[in-house]
């Protein structure tokens, strides 16, 4: 059988986080697009309501929301600003390895914290050699003893300039590709690590995102997470996990820029009629809801196979896919209908414009989305 309605704990959950995004994240949103400012006061206060750390099983002092109650908060989350939410989720992007492939002990030692205090963290895969194709990454981590030491240099590092923990994905021999990749976690700011400027981007502006060198970097051997080797496996175990997510940060979004749009649409006056009035701007909400609600569904079964203990590498790019191309479309759709007035940064949908550009490129982009689509499709 299957049951599209929300439990009372979910309602409520959605409310929570839909009056966090309305009163706390939207006020200030158009402000840090501007100044591409950290919103680490706004997060602040996501972190006292338990909106944060979502992934955090309650063993580890974590909320222990089912994937599908993750999906619902992030697509509030996002409807407010998608760069507090990528700054949000970014933190269970990085946790996730160790939630994933840690032993008990590393559980217990690398994740508490997150619950504890406001701790940020970030997830260190891509490198400027090695983006889509992350089996080709250089960084190098080389077995001294009891300790690792990794030399190499990251880019695009969402949270990269706040966080207080790193997971690395570094390589133990190159010539084996994928298959000799390791997991580490690198705790505060170890000598040789060295964080570059906050990048000025085109959306999303507000989320942190920085160049990472490691030079000589020393991890304890107590913090590669999995068997060396496990590394790239682990990387993909948690983009299965995160992909639910971000598409719903991409169904936040263009919801966002439905009703901005239905709104406009509603008092704008051309012709003698309302804008809504006519059929040409009618079909298109019409196929701006219908995506929109399309996208929504494939984000409900992707987190739905998780919550199953169900594999849903398949389904979660399906809805990586579809809902990153629906909100870039539903977004510029929006600032269509605003006419010249949705070009001007006076008004809010300019910004879902760019912002949902980005949900197209990471945690492996559309064109990736695309060949996993196919490869599990062939195989
Ligand atoms: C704001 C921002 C935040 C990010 N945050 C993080 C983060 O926190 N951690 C992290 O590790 N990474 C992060 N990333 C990196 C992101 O995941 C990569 O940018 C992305 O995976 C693409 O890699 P690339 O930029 O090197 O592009 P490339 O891999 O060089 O791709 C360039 C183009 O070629 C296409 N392409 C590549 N290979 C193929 C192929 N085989 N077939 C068809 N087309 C192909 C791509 O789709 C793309 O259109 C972030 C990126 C941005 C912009």
């Amino acid at each position: 059988m299957i049951d599209f309605s929300l439990t009372d704990e979910q309602k409520a959950l959605q409310a929570a986080a839909r009056k966090y995004a309305k009163e706390v994240v939207r006020p200030e949103a158009a402000r840090h697009d501007e100044s591409g400012e950290f919103p680490r006061a706004i997060i602040a206060q996501a972190f006292e309501l338990g909106l944060m750390n979502m992934t955090l099983p309650a063993g580890l002092g974590g909320v222990d929301l089912a994937h599908i109650d993750q999906a619902l908060l992030v697509e509030e989350l996002a409807w407010g600003c998608s760069a507090v939410a990528t700054s949000i989720v970014a933190n269970d992007l990085a946790n996730l390895p160790i939630e994933l492939g840690g032993s008990e002990e590393q559980k217990k030692r690398l994740l508490p914290s997150f619950s504890e205090k406001l701790r940020f963290a970030s997830f260190c895969l891509t490198e400027p050699g090695a983006g889509s194709d992350v089996a080709g990454l250089s960084t190098t981590a080389r077995k001294v003893g009891d300790e690792y030491v990794l030399d190499g240099a990251k880019c695009f590092i969402t949270n990269g300039g706040v966080a207080d923990q790193y997971t690395v994905f570094a390589s133990l021999d190159r010539s084996l590709r994928h298959k000799g990749i390791a997991c580490f976690v690198v705790e505060g700011r170890p000598q040789g690590l060295t964080v570059g400027r906050h990048e000025n981007k085109m959306g999303q502006r507000a989320s942190n995102t920085v160049a990472l060198t490691f030079e000589e970097v020393v991890v304890p051997a107590r913090n590669r997470i999995g068997a060396e080797g496990q590394g790239f496996e682990i990387a993909m175990k948690t983009l299965d996990n995160s992909r639910p997510l971000t598409a719903a940060m991409s169904v936040g979004i263009a919801r966002a820029a439905l009703e901005y749009s239905l709104e406009y649409t509603a008092q704008r006056r051309q012709f003698g009629k309302r804008l809504d009035e006519f059929e040409g701007v009618q079909f298109m909400l019409a196929d701006m809801a219908t995506d929109l609600e399309a996208a929504r569904l494939l984000v409900y079964e992707s987190a739905w196979l998780l919550d199953q203990g169900r594999r849903n590498t398949l389904v979660s790019s399906y809805a990586k896919r579809f809902a990153a191309d629906m909100a870039m479309r539903v977004t510029t759709d929006a600032v269509q209908l605003y006419g010249g007035y949705g070009y001007m940064k006076d008004y809010p949908v300019e910004k879902l414009m760019r912002d949902a550009k980005l949900i197209q490129i990471y945690e492996g982009t559309s064109q990736i989305q695309r060949l996993v689509i196919a490869r599990e499709l062939i195989r």
